[in-house]
């Protein structure tokens, strides 16, 4: 028997998911982005609930060819580019667009024997001062990108530092507008928070991650709650052991909780070797039997303690959400000082997909 530990992705929630970016972007094509293994789900598990989508983007060549193989026809686009010259070979083969944030990548273009020439996304920094072309260079880069036999098409891309700001993306909005004044390209701006709260950065082509996965860019799923998205993943577990603690008794490594009377606490299977998080403190939500609860002292590697006090009924094999339908991650995520993003991309391989 399997440890009880299982991740279910509602294949329903992608499509709703997408939906409502189409509805926050009427008029934009959509990459929807798939890098980090679908941001935890499973690249193969979900793509095909999001075949309406325009294209899928994503980071790793690997992944890149995986979706190829596994049967996806349309677009394809490398996020981040490519790292390697030698990679445009399999960027030729399996037909994939490719954002280009460096001379060198230019240059590796411009001399590479292509069959067909490859469709760029060449990349801005705007003001994230993470990869992208300086502004005061973009217009030169442009004009020389224009030469370039290899060169397909082109589209200007750029990434939102604080999307959830409305003064942040309005300065990286301005930096775009003067850096790329007299080009003539379609844009492709906007992240999950800039689709939700800035239509003016839509432009031809979103990027949309998170809101797909049904979770907060913000990290508080309040601000998504009255949009439509519903969380893609449930994460689950049971009881596997119970204890009555008497006013004193301390659980869990380090004896990091102390109980102040008597306390019924359950055992759950589920610890940070599956992708929970460790530093999630004494009082991080949990929902137990239809009951919100908490999280009892520290966080072992393959489980951890859970106050029973208001869910008397709960026994060995009463069924545990760690986060889901009833529990946003958004909400276990900030109780562990974290966002949905990295509890998400944290799932283990060891545990349980189960597929609905
Ligand atoms: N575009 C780029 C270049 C990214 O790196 C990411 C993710 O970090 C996204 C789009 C999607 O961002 P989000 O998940 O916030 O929608």
């Amino acid at each position: 028997m399997p440890r009880p530990i299982t991740a279910t992705l509602h294949l329903a929630a992608f499509a709703n998911n997408l939906h409502v970016v189409r509805r926050f972007a009427p008029t934009a094509k959509v990459w929807s982005v798939v890098k980090a293994n679908a941001y935890g789900h499973g690249l193969k598990n979900v793509w095909q609930s999001l075949a309406q989508t325009d294209g899928f983007a994503l980071l790793d060549l690997a992944e890149a060819i995986l979706l190829r193989e596994s049967g996806w026809r349309g677009s394809i686009l490398l996020l981040e580019g490519f790292f390697q010259p030698e990679d445009l070979l399999l960027i030729d083969r399996y037909r994939l667009a490719t954002a280009v944030n460096s001379d060198w990548q230019l240059q590796a273009i411009a001399e590479a024997r292509l069959q067909a020439p490859v469709d760029v996304y060449l990349k801005l920094n705007s003001g994230m001062n993470r990869l992208g072309f300086a502004p005061e260079r973009l217009h030169n880069i442009w004009q020389k990108a224009q030469e370039l036999r290899n060169i397909a098409s082109m589209t200007l891309m750029s990434h939102f530092a604080t999307a959830d700001s409305t003064e942040g993306v309005a300065q990286q909005m301005a930096t775009i507008e003067r850096a790329a004044a007299a080009i003539t390209l379609p844009r492709c701006l906007a992240n999950s928070a800039a689709i939700l709260w800035h239509p003016e950065s839509h432009g031809s082509w979103v990027r949309p991650g998170i809101i797909l996965y049904g979770a907060s860019p913000t990290g508080n799923w309040r601000d998504i709650a009255d949009t439509g998205l519903q969380p893609a993943m449930t994460l689950s577990s049971e009881i596997i052991g119970m204890q009555t603690l008497q006013q004193g008794d301390r659980v869990g490594y380090g004896g990091r909780y102390t109980a102040t009377g008597p306390q019924r606490i359950g055992v759950v299977a589920c610890g940070y070797a599956d992708g929970y998080p460790r530093h999630a403190p004494t009082g991080t939500p949990v929902w137990v039997d239809g009951v919100l609860t908490h999280t009892l002292g520290s966080v072992s590697m393959d489980m951890m303690m859970v106050d029973l006090t208001p869910c008397p009924q709960a026994a060995i094999g009463t069924r545990v959400e760690l986060w889901g339908r009833n529990l946003p991650v958004d909400n276990v995520a900030a109780a562990a000082g974290t966002l949905g993003y990295e509890l998400l991309t944290s799932l283990a391989a060891r545990v349980n997909v189960d597929v609905v």
